[in-house]
């Protein structure tokens, strides 16, 4: 047994080789950085640091899970979002760097200093945990139609010791009878037959989270036609959708009687995010 084949450096290699995929060498860090408590950069600046056998091990077996296209998200039991460590796992959506762009886009909307603000199928929390974390005196309810996913929602909200009333409800359904200046989803938009559902960590997310009738759209119809009995008057609505569903989103918003409507970009430049305003 040589002992050179347990650095950090020969391991990474290894492992880098093994995953494959798009960001291979990015993953095996991440993953070795769970393991041994050491950060990414510490790897570059003494690769030849020993792991013990154990560790070694414990990073193997995870490589072996990543190489098999489990999601890294899922491996570490942690994604980070608006930079706010969130916890995951298999009852909902991974957090996406592009779902930062709809909080960006929250954020510079015009709104009074005590909002009321909903976040429409939360999943972990992110969204509406990003915006309670930017503005404390917001009053943030976020709801989710599936229970472990409420209860994901609110550990992180405990974890990360923001406010945050977090109800199972399926959208508008069991919501407490009130409006709200704001009203926030990153819903299910991916059209039932998309070949992306059989490719990468989509494979490991939930259905519910992504899929949404044949052409993606079911949820945010729901939700746009019934946002004006929950907003405002001067309330908005702010959704996440597919990069070639903007055409489609504002014609549903406009046809709720939203103005204003306006499609923003990711950070790819591709259609993300639409928002509009109820008039009241
Ligand atoms: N953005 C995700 C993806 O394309 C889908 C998220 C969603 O359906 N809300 O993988």
């Amino acid at each position: 047994m040589s002992e050179p084949s347990l650095t950090c450096d020969a391991l990474l290699r290894r492992a880098t080789v093994a995953i494959a995929g798009d960001s291979p060498r990015l993953d095996a860090e991440l993953l070795l950085s769970h393991v041994t408590g050491l950060s990414r950069t510490s790897f570059r600046a003494w690769p030849d640091r020993l792991l013990t056998a154990s560790e070694a091990r414990c990073f193997e077996a995870l490589v072996g899970q990543r190489a098999s296209g489990h999601p890294v998200a899922h491996l570490l039991g942690e994604q980070e979002f608006w930079s706010l460590p969130l916890k995951v796992n298999a009852a909902t959506l991974i957090p996406r760097p592009d779902t930062e762009c709809l909080v960006e886009a929250a954020l510079g909307l015009d709104l009074p200093a005590d909002a009321c603000v909903v976040d429409l199928g939360t999943g972990t929390g992110a969204i509406a945990l990003a915006l309670a974390s930017e503005k404390p005196q917001w009053q943030v309810f976020a709801c989710d139609a599936v229970p472990s996913a409420v209860e994901l929602a609110a550990e992180n909200a405990r974890r990360l010791d923001l406010p945050l009333t977090v109800m199972v409800s399926h959208w508008f359904d069991s919501l407490p009878s009130r409006r709200f200046d704001l009203i926030v989803s990153n819903p299910p938009y991916i059209a039932c037959d998309d070949h992306h559902l059989s490719e990468g960590d989509v494979r490991f997310e939930p259905a519910s989270a992504l899929v949404a009738g044949e052409d993606g759209l079911d949820d945010i119809r729901v939700i746009a036609a019934a946002s004006p009995q929950w907003l405002n008057p001067g309330g908005w609505l702010v959704v996440e959708h597919g990069y070639d569903q903007g055409v489609g989103v504002r014609e549903l918003f406009r046809a709720a009687g939203l103005v204003a409507v306006e499609t923003r970009r990711d950070y790819g430049d591709r259609d993300r995010l639409t928002l509009g305003r109820w008039p009241g």
